[in-house]
């Protein structure tokens, strides 16, 4: 398969494209980035890769987090993770406080804010430094010990983050959250924070793409059932309130943040990043979407 040349052709089409959308603006860092980046990477099982554009460039990872963490917490709970978190679509936007009442604090899915929470009290319940284990594990698994924490974004986050406080309050008088509430927003916020490139999150998620081993050495990361359940989740509920609309135009699993980042795979063959920062009115990056959406068609390789 001649990628490169097909992301040449992506990178072609788009080139004239259309920068008067919204970036996201609820923290004023995210709110400053140049909305004009545009970077593409796609890593492949056979350890090959191409990109284009701004693929180097480290950008705020977001919700994609969602996907380390939860992984992080089925390694630790194993098949008891989902006496605490559900495993269906939501259809409300991703900050939603509806839904808990009647389910007894069990969030709808682990992607959705209330869900990724409850993520957060499992890993700061059972970890010694769960900050520095979620570095270690992301280290791990790209390979690369040049990903951080952006402390500036994680600080915007915990100034403004008051609907993030409020679910985490709302789950715990529910019964659903054990510690407490600041140690779980601290580290919620700081994962969201993270930094990293489109090269770095290809090659993280190739995990995903590789049956949960590291492509290198073959080691052993994630159960392949696991990795499983984990892919199953990003095609059902990767894309906020929008992941009918992804499946039908992309057809790969994945997770999209609010910094304007997509990440997706195709299980045995490759691992892609995009990254441009207008959203669309669901909070899914744009362009990210029909970069991916040319990709499965030009390609032909999609899940479906
Ligand atoms: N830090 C954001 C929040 O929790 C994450 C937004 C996202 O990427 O979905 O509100």
């Amino acid at each position: 398969m001649e990628y490169q040349k097909i992301l040449d052709t992506i990178h072609d089409e788009m080139s004239y494209r259309d920068v008067s959308g919204k970036v996201a603006s609820y923290i004023p860092e995210l709110a400053k980035v140049d909305r004009r980046k545009f970077g593409m990477h796609v890593y492949c099982g056979d350890n090959q890769h191409f990109n284009f554009g701004e693929s180097k460039e480290k950008f705020s990872i977001q919700s994609i987090s969602k996907v380390f963490t939860l992984a992080m917490g089925m390694r630790l709970m194993g098949e008891d993770l989902w006496d605490r978190v559900d495993v269906e679509p939501s259809g409300d936007p991703f900050n939603s406080l509806t839904q808990l009442e009647y389910e007894s604090g069990i969030p709808r899915n682990p992607f959705i804010n209330a869900g990724a929470l409850v993520i957060s009290d499992i890993l700061v319940d059972q970890l010694k430094d769960p900050k520095q284990e979620l570095l270690d594990f992301v280290r791990e698994i790209t390979g690369d010990d040049d990903i951080h924490y952006d402390k500036t974004v994680a600080a915007s986050e915990q100034a403004t983050g008051y609907r993030n406080v409020a679910l985490v309050n709302y789950i715990k008088a529910l019964g659903n959250i054990k510690c407490d509430v600041q140690p779980i927003v601290d580290f919620y916020f700081h994962q969201c924070s993270l930094a990293m490139s489109c090269e770095q999150l290809s090659k993280a998620f190739m995990l995903f793409a590789n049956r949960g081993r590291l492509l290198e050495t073959d080691k052993k990361i994630l159960k392949p059932k696991t990795v499983k359940r984990i892919n199953a989740l990003m095609q059902t509920c990767g894309f906020y309130d929008e992941a009918g609309e992804f499946s039908f135009q992309v057809g790969l699993p994945g997770k999209s943040g609010v910094g304007g980042g997509i990440v997706a795979i195709h299980p045995e063959n490759y691992s892609v990043a995009v990254w441009s920062p207008i959203l669309n009115e669901k909070g899914n990056s744009e362009l990210g979407m029909k970069a991916l959406e040319r990709l499965t068609t030009l390609t032909g390789v999609s899940v479906f």
